[in-house]
């Protein structure tokens, strides 16, 4: 057992929570070498317009190429990027990298925006404006080809900072997408003072979604339903996350979903892979058609 002094209290770490802060210490220092060394990539997952199968764009998700571990799933890294400050660098680097793969995209005639996903610390201070600012001021980005995601979570500590950085962020053209709809903590209050021009609708309600319906089905379809009319109502457009299969997607054209993400439709590929897929419907060809 050992002793750790902090703000003159001793408090006694049993063996484990010490194993656990060596742990943590140890990848928040592996972490300040992945930026370093270049180890964090971005991956793209495919979005497309469920009437029209269209590609409408893709979400940006990180990648961790550890030396020893492998691929570290950002499920794992991110909570201590959030914790330990590091999420700020990490997102201006995502920033900085989506929007220079959205402006190569349409130097080569492929109009592809790109999602990019912001913490809720950066929305304490003004950091979530900054870092969007920097990065489209350093890359020349065009607004319009960029898009941010955030959770309910933001609105639970700070909600009036969070309000004020959201809108100056829509003012500089910047979509604002709502992720993971319906499976935060959060009031639905919000929605009265802020709009969003996405909501996505968290893949727990897309699970139960499928045909035939059963009777355990039904009340998520329902759930389903109401959202997608809260959302319309609202004049925000309805992402359906994690879509694995046709039965899910059928149900969700029904409801009246404008775009589906997911598994069935593609999975996160590298930069070079969507180009194809981006090409593939440029030439109205070889296209996936979800219609
Ligand atoms: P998210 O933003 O809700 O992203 C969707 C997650 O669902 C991704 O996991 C994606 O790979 C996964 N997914 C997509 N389609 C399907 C499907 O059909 N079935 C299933 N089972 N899963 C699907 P991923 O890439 O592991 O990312 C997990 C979470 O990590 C993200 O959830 C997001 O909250 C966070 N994250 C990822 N990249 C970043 C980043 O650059 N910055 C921050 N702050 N968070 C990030
Ligand atoms: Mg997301
Ligand atoms: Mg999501
Ligand atoms: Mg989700």
């Amino acid at each position: 057992r050992a002793k750790a002094g902090g703000r003159g209290q001793a408090v006694m770490f049993t063996q484990e929570q010490e194993e656990v802060l060596r742990l943590r210490r140890q990848m928040e220092e592996d972490l300040r070498q992945a930026l370093d060394l270049g180890q964090l990539f971005l991956v793209f997952q495919p979005k497309f317009s469920i009437a029209t199968g269209r590609l409408k764009g893709c979400e940006a998700l990180l990648r961790w190429q550890h030396p020893q571990r492998g691929l570290v799933s950002p499920g794992t890294f991110i909570p201590v990027a959030e914790e330990t400050g590091l999420i700020h660098p990490i997102t201006q680097r995502v920033l900085d990298l989506a929007c220079r793969q959205a402006m190569a995209w349409r130097l080569q005639g492929l109009e592809v925006p790109v999602a990019v996903n912001l913490s809720a610390g950066h929305f304490g201070a003004d950091q979530g404006l900054r870092l969007v600012e920097t990065a489209l001021a350093e890359t020349g980005c065009d607004p319009a080809l960029l898009e941010v995601e955030v959770t309910e979570g933001l609105f639970l500590r700070c909600a009036e900072t969070a309000r004020r950085n959201l809108e100056a962020l829509r003012g500089l053209g910047v979509r604002i997408a709502l992720d993971d709809f319906g499976t935060g903590y959060s009031s639905l209050g919000y929605l009265q003072h802020l709009s969003f021009d996405v909501i996505k609708l968290d893949r727990s309600f897309i699970l139960g979604l499928g045909e035939p319906a059963t009777a355990d089905s039904v009340p998520g379809r329902r759930i389903a339903d109401a959202i997608m009319r809260l959302a319309h109502g609202l004049g925000a457009e309805v992402v359906a996350e994690g879509v694995e299969t046709e039965a899910q997607l059928n149900v969700l054209r029904q409801l009246g979903c404008d775009h589906a993400q997911g598994f069935l439709l593609g999975r996160p590929m590298p930069a070079e892979a969507l180009s194809e897929v981006a090409r593939g419907q440029a030439e109205g060809a070889g296209s996936r058609s979800v219609a």
